[in-house]
């Protein structure tokens, strides 16, 4: 017997819900079809309208809808562990509410996964119909993130993707508080097989990443998945030591050769603040890492539950 379970995170999705539901609900029923026992897990992640409502309405009515109600927003990326923790099925798929990820796709990758060659089918979308500046930034992002972790991401790869058991207990064995999902797909490894799609716009409500959440993101990703930073600021501390020896260097000589007593006063601000910029520099990042240090160490739980099914 094989089972099937869908993790849909939702924030804010009233409109996207039914919609969802309606067409996931299509795809399963020909699942079933074939004996592939089907669960479907939205996750509401603090929603201030009224998704809890309807997930947990759509709960009363079908018994294949599970449902976890958080107590505040913690985020997508806590929204999906929890989502994930809860499946029960042999093969699970993250899936956006907004349609996004459109669930037409779940049998192409049920059957790469459930082939045996794959752990893990990905669909990766294009970037059309995105805007020009934030399809360049995620580019630069996807470059950036890939050469200092030594990890292969390539861009359009998200979280839609339909995931073997094994798979799923490797990323539940990661118990990270600051997640960062595009870089532990990567990290935890096994075969993943990909398929291209193009890229949907959302058809009802809007998106909750905007670009300030976007940039934090993905310096959480940056600073959580590789410690290249640190290296960047100790090479800045020995160039910067080297500068102030030539600078050293050549102030005792000037003193010595033509003996200036005072003049020089450009010199040593721009020595000053060259310096002190550095000094931030550096010790900015030392405190990224410490806070990311920090909050791992507090332990707490990634999410809190108000209510589930
Ligand atoms: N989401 C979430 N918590 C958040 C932000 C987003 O659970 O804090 C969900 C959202 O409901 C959607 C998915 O994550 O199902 C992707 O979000 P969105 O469509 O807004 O992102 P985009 O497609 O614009 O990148
Ligand atoms: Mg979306």
């Amino acid at each position: 017997m094989v089972t099937l379970s869908l993790v849909v995170p939702c924030f804010n999705e009233q409109e996207s819900i039914p919609i969802f539901y309606k067409e996931s609900s299509e795809i399963l029923k020909n699942l079933e079809q074939k004996d592939i026992i089907c669960e479907i897990i939205f996750v509401d992640d603090g929603s201030k309208d009224d998704t809890a409502k309807i997930i947990e309405k759509i709960g009363q009515t079908d018994d294949r809808v599970h449902y976890i109600v958080f107590s505040r927003n913690f985020g997508k990326e806590a929204a999906m562990l929890a989502g994930l923790r809860e499946a029960k099925g042999a093969y699970v798929v993250l899936l956006d509410a907004d349609l996004q990820h459109p669930p037409l796709f779940i049998p192409q990758m049920l059957n790469a996964v459930s082939s045996g060659e794959f752990d893990c089918a990905g669909m990766l979308r294009t970037r059309t119909g995105d805007s020009r500046i934030r399809s360049f930034f995620s580019r630069c992002f996807y470059r950036i993130i890939s050469k200092l972790t030594e990890m292969e991401v390539t861009d359009g790869e998200g979280d839609f993707r339909l995931m073997s058991r094994p798979y799923v207990d490797a990323i539940l064995s990661l118990s990270e508080r600051s997640r960062f999902s595009k870089g532990i797909f990567p990290w935890i490894g096994f075969r993943t097989k990909w398929f291209e799609y193009e890229n949907v716009q959302r058809i009802v409500g809007k998106t909750k990443w905007p670009f300030k959440k976007l940039f934090l993101y993905s310096m959480d990703g940056i600073i959580g998945f590789s410690s290249k930073l640190l290296s960047v600021a100790s090479v800045c501390g020995i160039l910067a030591f080297l500068a102030s020896l030539a600078v050293i260097i050549f102030s005792i000589i000037r003193k010595l050769v033509w003996g200036v007593p005072v003049d020089g006063w450009t010199t040593l601000i721009c020595v000053i603040s060259f310096f002190s910029g550095v000094q931030l520099l550096t010790i900015g990042i030392l405190g990224q890492y410490l806070a990311k240090t920090y909050n791992e160490v507090k332990q707490r739980p990634h999410y809190l539950i108000k209510d589930k099914k």
